[in-house]
């Protein structure tokens, strides 16, 4: 069965240890294809050379936590890097771009002129986009009516069932990972739970976002109790979602990997064997 990530930070230096081991963990338990989303300018390269050397896919933005620290000429080195990469098979989409409204003492102003400047360059070379949704669907929905895009995946999806619809309609895919494993996360449940087929697709969104296995609380971090999560575990997360939609595991990699192709189109050819 051919799991996709569709979102994995492999270049974070949480794996700077054991990259090519965490990767190869993925594979053995099924997991095909990654996408790596960048965050900053400087990491565009090096996210590339990592997709490339690993068989992954990869996505080129500005994180929104990144761009109290990026330069506005980043944006350039964007567009230039979108130009250049053009015709790598690799390159899947824009991402990770969007908003957070839940992280104290970020400039709003500065994440939204960011965000669709990077929603304008989607645009521009034609790729769907990989969107961070913190508190802020609102204001990722009110860009995405200005700037018609190629639509993509909203990842680790927490809005309401309200905002979710509001994604769907324009063509969007919501993307479900750790958070969905654990019962007090209603909201996000219900969503995985009921929303159209043709909507979700899975995540790890390693090294963050642990599932319910591997969570440990502030104590236990305080004393080095490890919580990485890796890619590995999208099976085992899968596992979830199927239970949550009354799907065997065959029908939820099936869906998943069709829903997230659908998503990002570049994502077929990854797929193919070779
Ligand atoms: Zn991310």
């Amino acid at each position: 069965m051919p799991w996709i990530d569709t979102h994995c930070h492999l270049d974070a230096p949480e794996f700077d240890a054991d990259r090519e081991a965490v990767w190869q963990r993925a594979r053995a338990a099924g997991v095909t294809v990654g996408v790596l989303p960048a965050v900053q300018a400087a990491h565009f390269e090096g996210v590339r050379e990592l997709a490339h050397r690993l068989g992954l896919a990869y996505a080129l933005g500005i994180h929104p936590l990144c761009v109290g620290t990026a330069a506005d000429a980043d944006l350039e080195v964007l567009r230039d890097a979108l130009a250049r990469h053009r015709d790598d098979s690799r390159l899947v989409a824009v991402g990770e771009i969007g908003l957070d409204w839940f992280v104290p003492g970020l400039d709003r102003a500065r994440q939204e002129r960011f965000y669709i400047a990077q929603l304008k360059l989607a645009r521009e070379a034609g790729l769907p986009a990989i969107l961070h949704v913190r508190r802020s669907a609102d204001g990722l929905l009110a860009g995405l009516r200005r700037i018609e895009t190629a639509g993509g995946i909203a990842h680790a999806f927490n809005g309401s069932a309200q905002q979710a619809q509001a994604f769907v309609e324009r063509g969007w895919r919501l993307g479900f990972g750790g958070a969905m494993t654990f019962e007090r996360a209603r909201q996000i449940r219900e969503l995985a739970a009921t929303l159209p087929e043709t909507v979700p697709v899975l995540e790890t969104d390693a090294p963050d976002i642990p599932p319910q296995w591997l969570y440990r609380n502030a104590e236990q971090r305080a004393r080095g109790e490890f919580a990485r999560n890796e890619p590995a575990e999208l099976p085992r997360i899968a596992q979830t979602l199927a239970q949550l939609r009354g799907w065997s595991l065959e029908q939820t990699a099936a869906r998943t990997a069709a829903n997230a192709s659908a998503a990002l189109p570049r994502l077929r050819a990854l797929l193919e064997p070779a």
